[in-house]
């Protein structure tokens, strides 16, 4: 008699050896199957239906780690929260060693396959424009950081400002480190956090140009702003931004990356930007802005428009230098919340106002939507796109999908 085929199940888990901790899987899994606790990020087998929808946006890639495992022997989620590393694929029945990081198409015939079929790149993040440069990603790991240099920190606030914002400039010397205006980097935290374990990755969007912040110079700079509160405005010390806002010129930084392969700028003739941000989100926006600024006299793209908004204008990191460009190079229109004697505004109070002229973009095939900057914003913004869209005979539920699909519409809000 032959014994039943063993149930293999192509069990999902997350590398915690890369991965950085920032939490877009969880809020990608449409059925709730990954959670974390201040050390892991997990997946619980019994809930993973591998839809693969976390898998495009995860910035590492250790999201996209699996092990074939017998069904009822599949990794617990109290097993995997104490993993420093992912364990090496277990060897199956029959004597088959399946290796590790092997697909589910590596094992033996006789096995029953539970694996569904992939629907990555259907779901996720939108792809990137058609005329995007190929970008880089993950050239560098925690385990050997690129280590850059402090070249320059300058506060971008107004002296009386509430908040402490910074353009710092990283030179990478010698070490290969290319990046593209949308991108991001990770920063590494030296020393340790409360349980004993090294500080996890720090995202942050880099603000400068593809050719560095000085052409011709290996370097990046990035926004910063020194984070004091928490989210409810309890005093709280941000550990990364606290270490970035501090650094002096000589310092050294270990960074790894860079990530993103989706909120890219198109490069072809005629294509438009419509930018969208609110404070420190400006920091791609800045990257987009510069690379064209650099470009014109070549020809590369079309319009800009950007929806900037801040406190006021002492808060607005780059304020003046951006209010220096020319109006026939960008169309700036900058919301301040919080101006004495003014009525507040958001960036979706001008999207509204301007209406005709972003429902007269948002209907040329060549024009590119970014939005950055806080979470909040993301609703406001959709529904002055719906309002300013069906006053202008446009249909944005219709146009959004679309705009997706065609890597057109970009969103990186936190
Ligand atoms: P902030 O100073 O707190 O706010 C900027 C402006 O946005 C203020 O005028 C604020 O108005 C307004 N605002 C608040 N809620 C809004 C809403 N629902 N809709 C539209 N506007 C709203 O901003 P921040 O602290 O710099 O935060 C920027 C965000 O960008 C952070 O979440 C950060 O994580 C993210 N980000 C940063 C980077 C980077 O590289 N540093 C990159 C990408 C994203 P009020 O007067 O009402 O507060």
């Amino acid at each position: 008699m032959t014994a039943a085929p063993a149930t293999i199940l192509r069990q999902h888990l997350i590398d915690p050896e890369i991965c950085i901790r920032c939490n877009t899987c969880e809020e990608t899994c449409p059925v709730d199957a990954i959670s974390h606790d201040s050390r892991n990020y997990v997946v619980d087998a019994a809930k993973c239906n591998l839809c693969y929808d976390c898998i495009s946006p995860c910035p590492t890639g250790s999201i996209d780690s699996w092990r074939n495992m017998p069904a009822d022997r599949a990794y617990p989620i109290a097993e995997q929260l104490l993993w420093d590393s992912l364990p090496a694929q277990i060897a199956l029945d029959q004597g088959t060693e399946v290796g590790a990081g092997d697909t589910a198409t590596d094992l033996p015939d006789d096995v029953e396959r539970i694996a569904a079929a992939s629907t990555a790149g259907q779901g996720g993040t939108a792809p990137p424009p058609w005329s995007a440069a190929h970008p880089y990603i993950n050239l560098y790991g925690i385990h050997a950081p690129a280590v850059a240099t402090v070249s320059g920190n300058f506060r971008l606030t107004a002296a009386d400002a509430s908040s402490d914002i910074r353009h710092i400039v990283l030179d990478f010397g010698n070490a290969s480190f290319p990046v593209l205006e949308g991108q991001t980097i990770g920063i590494l935290p030296p020393g340790l956090d409360a349980n004993g374990k090294p500080h996890h990755v720090r995202l942050y969007s880099v603000a400068s140009p593809r050719d560095g912040e000085r052409p011709k110079y290996n370097n990046l700079s990035l926004t910063v702003k020194r984070v004091t509160e928490d989210h409810e405005g309890k005093a709280a010390q941000g550990v990364a931004s606290n270490y970035l806002c501090d650094l002096k010129k000589g310092d050294k930084v270990n960074v790894v990356g860079p990530y993103g392969t989706s909120f890219l700028m198109p490069n072809h003739p005629g294509s438009n930007l419509l930018m969208i941000c609110t404070g420190t989100g400006s920091a791609p926006m800045r990257a987009m802005t510069e690379r064209r600024r650099r470009k014109a006299a070549a020809g590369e793209g079309g319009k800009l428009m950007l929806f900037f908004g801040a406190r006021s204008p002492g808060e607005l990191p780059y304020f003046g230098p951006l209010t220096k460009l020319p109006g026939e190079f960008i169309d700036m229109n900058l919301a301040f919340s919080r101006v004495p004697g003014e009525p507040k505004h958001y960036v979706q109070d001008l999207l509204r106002e301007r209406g005709a002229d972003v429902a007269r973009l948002l209907q040329d095939d060549n024009t590119y939507v970014y939005l950055c900057g806080l979470k909040g914003m993301e609703k406001g913004v959709e529904e002055a796109f719906t309002a300013l869209c069906q006053a202008n005979n446009l249909n944005w539920n219709a146009l959004r999908p679309q705009m997706l699909q065609q890597g057109r519409y970009h969103v990186e809000t936190y």
